[in-house]
């Protein structure tokens, strides 16, 4: 009798984690190369959804992209259920420009939060003799892969001081083999919008070629701030690089990394994965240097697309809706 019971517990219990296995939900965030930011931030939310999953019945994994733009097609076509994008690409995506020029408006992209600053950073190597972007003409430059965010990020700047990708021996490799390159001199300069410090940069500016950071200002970086009112100032700290050449912090311009998502996902596992960020916020931001200047506030700033009714839901519970673009709430 006592053995049946033991027996009737133990399989009911088998049945029961099965069906609660198969009833758990997996969703892949989109994130960009190994050495970025993007990965860890990815590897950072997952984490913390991850540890209520009996409680959300979801399970996050993170997947290592081309970037931005990759990762805001995947999301629409439902590849993805989230991807970590650029604010400026996200504002040209809902506003059909940019790589979206041919498709028009992307309507069923949604925000959720943006994350860390990026900023946009050109590494050019000692022998190059590049001082700054007007320097570029004729030289070796990495620009950017398809799908990455920093590809039309490179082209604008390139732009404004009127450098065509003709003007230079354009490359297109991913930002993960840039160091390498670099180090190699198969090139001598490369562009990367991105948070700081991460593994790239440090690969490049720790190897036998010394590098410099190159400042993006001057004045045609201020009529580029004009146009473009998503660009802001931002500075790289020369700590985080010690064994570049430039040590101290240098002036670029950047943007913001932000979290995006579809209409179609659903509602539940985005309230569970905003919920769970913002009631985590202190511990979240130890994950990562970049993210110290995070704040509830400026985390709901910068974003183009509609919040997905999901996060509404959770910044309505938590009273910060009153931090979002009215025009956002839809
Ligand atoms: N900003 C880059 C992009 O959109 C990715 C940077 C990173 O992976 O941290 O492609």
């Amino acid at each position: 009798m006592k053995r049946l019971s033991v027996f009737v517990i133990v399989f009911s219990f088998l049945i029961f984690s099965t069906v609660n296995l198969f009833a758990r939900t997996f969703a892949t965030i989109g994130t960009g190369g190994v050495t970025g930011v993007y990965y860890p931030t990815g590897g950072a939310i997952s984490r913390m959804i991850n540890k209520k999953s009996n409680v959300y019945g979801v399970k996050v994994t993170v997947e290592s992209t081309s970037g931005s733009v990759y990762n805001i097609n995947a999301v629409l076509s439902g590849d993805l259920e989230f991807g970590i994008a650029q604010s400026n690409r996200q504002f040209q995506a809902v506003n059909g420009l940019a790589e979206w020029a041919k498709t028009g408006p992307r309507t069923k992209l949604r925000s959720l939060f943006s994350i860390h600053p990026e900023t946009i950073t050109l590494i050019a190597s000692e022998d190059s003799s590049i001082k700054s972007v007007s320097d570029l003409k004729g030289k070796r430059v990495n620009i950017g892969n398809p799908g990455s965010g920093q590809l039309q990020d490179s082209k604008d700047v390139l732009a404004s001081f009127d450098i065509s990708p003709d003007d230079i021996k354009a490359e297109y490799v991913k930002a993960v083999e840039a160091p390498g390159l670099l180090q190699d001199e198969k090139i001598d300069a490369f562009f990367y919008t991105v948070g700081h410090p991460n593994g790239n940069i440090k690969e490049a500016t720790s190897g036998r070629i010394k590098v410099n950071i190159i400042p993006i200002k001057g004045e045609n970086v201020e009529s580029l701030l004009k146009k473009y009112s998503y660009f802001a100032k931002s500075l790289i700290p020369g700590k985080f690089y010690p064994s570049a050449l430039s040590n101290s912090d240098v002036e670029s311009i950047g943007v913001k990394a932000t979290l995006v998502t579809s209409a179609d996902t659903n509602e539940k596992i985005v309230y569970a994965l905003t919920k769970e960020v913002f009631d985590n916020l202190e511990s979240f931001k130890k994950l990562h240097p970049a993210y110290e200047v995070l704040t509830k506030e400026n985390m709901l700033q910068g974003l183009s697309a509609p919040v997905h009714k999901g996060a509404l839901k959770y910044y309505k519970e938590a009273g910060l809706l009153k931090y979002i673009n009215p025009e956002l709430i839809k």
